[in-house]
């Protein structure tokens, strides 16, 4: 929940979402992708950056076709951009068509069960409310199994149904050279073959990224609009749209030998100087970002500069080893940057041994959350 305006002092946190820089993204990769539609995935309340905010920010540079997980997530979007196309990529809840068809939600259907009852509430309402049909050609998470393409191409015969988009999802874009992404790409291929006249949608940021031929009529980016890497290895040529900030609360003197944090984990290897933070697990700064045996901890920034976590991070504090500051100390209340232009998602993602989509995800701490928005490339 965001924390009220009038309470923003209290905060202990500030989460900054630069709507600006989402836009931007967004009209990168719609650039990149002239021949597509480039439509926005908007899960997760916007990977973590707020749905109600985004989705009005990427309308208004375009986007009019947006994909969330959830029907409570596509509500959201409807409530806000009532001509939007919305698509619910976890398919159609049973007995709730009705609902889906109100909200003029777009199921993306992946069994037979499911396509079978989405056709049946259609042919009792004597309305074809548009849907997709998502097929699996490699994942084995959701989509119909390639060898039902036959009994769905007889009950769209027998129906007259046409759905709006023909699907299906990589397992490994983010990973260029994975011989998996040739093998989907020509399993999608041959699958258009037996349905010629539906639009076709293959492609996550890293897919759309990695090839043209990936692209068909629509691509699906969601990762990218958010500034994260969408391919393992490759610099990263989005812009950063999130900023974390942290209250340091105190700064203290601590010992050669003296131990830091629950368990004991870590001892200080000189005289020491400290900076606690007001910021723990419970706000989405992972204990896997507390240094290990074998690792240092994440690094954020406190005076401009660069200074490992050390210890084991707590629910709702984690300290920094600050010695290396010297004598430019920082004084409680002042703010330490945990994600910023200079420590992104994925540095922290790197060092937690996860992806910047969960670092993102997670970010639903006891922040005051603003908004600022930095312009598009058109103003
Ligand atoms: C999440 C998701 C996307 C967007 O993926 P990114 O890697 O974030 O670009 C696209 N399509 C499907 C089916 C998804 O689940």
């Amino acid at each position: 929940m965001p924390i009220p305006a009038q309470a923003a002092s209290l905060a202990p946190a500030r989460l900054t979402v630069d709507l600006g820089a989402i836009k931007r993204n967004w009209q990168a990769l719609d650039r990149i992708t002239p021949t597509a539609l480039t439509g926005a995935a908007l899960k997760a309340d916007a990977y973590g950056t707020g749905a109600r905010q985004v989705a009005p920010a990427l309308y208004e540079v375009g986007a009019r076709f947006f994909f969330v997980a959830t029907p409570e997530e596509g509500i959201i979007v409807r409530d806000l951009l009532p001509d939007a196309h919305v698509f619910v990529l976890n398919g159609l809840w049973p007995g709730q068509s009705r609902l889906y068809a109100q909200a003029r939600l777009m199921p993306v259907i992946s069994s037979l069960p499911m396509l079978e009852e989405w056709l049946r509430y259609c042919i009792s309402q004597g309305e074809a409310y548009p849907a997709a049909l998502q097929f699996d050609t490699g994942m084995n998470r959701l989509g119909l199994r390639l060898a039902e393409a036959g009994d769905v191409k007889a009950q769209l015969n027998a129906s007259g149904y046409k759905p709006q988009l023909l699907m299906s999802h990589f397992a490994c874009a983010d990973l260029p050279g994975h011989e998996k992404n040739r093998t989907q790409l020509a399993l999608f291929q041959s699958l258009l073959g037996q349905f010629p006249d539906i639009p076709a949608s293959l492609a996550n940021s890293a897919g759309l990224m990695i090839s043209k031929r990936h692209h068909f009529q629509l691509v699906r980016p969601g990762i990218a609009l958010y500034g994260a890497r969408a391919i393992a290895g490759r610099p990263n040529p989005m812009a950063p749209a999130v900023k974390l900030e942290a209250q340091i609360l105190q700064v203290r003197e601590a010992k050669v030998s003296e131990t830091v944090g629950y368990g004991a984990s870590f001892s200080l290897q000189r005289d020491s100087r400290l900076a606690i933070i007001s910021l723990g697990y419970a706000d989405g700064l992972f204990r896997a970002l507390s240094n290990q045996p074998n690792k240092p901890g994440s690094r954020i920034v406190i005076r401009g500069q660069k200074v490992p976590l050390v210890g084991r991070i707590s629910m709702d504090l984690a300290a920094v080893d600050i010695t290396d500051l010297g004598n430019n100390l920082p004084v409680p209340g002042e703010m330490a940057t945990i994600i910023g232009k200079d420590v992104t998602v994925d540095d922290h993602a790197d060092a937690a041994n996860t992806i910047g989509y969960e670092i993102l995800t997670s970010l639903k701490g006891r922040y005051a959350r603003t908004y600022r928005d930095s312009g598009t490339d058109g103003s």
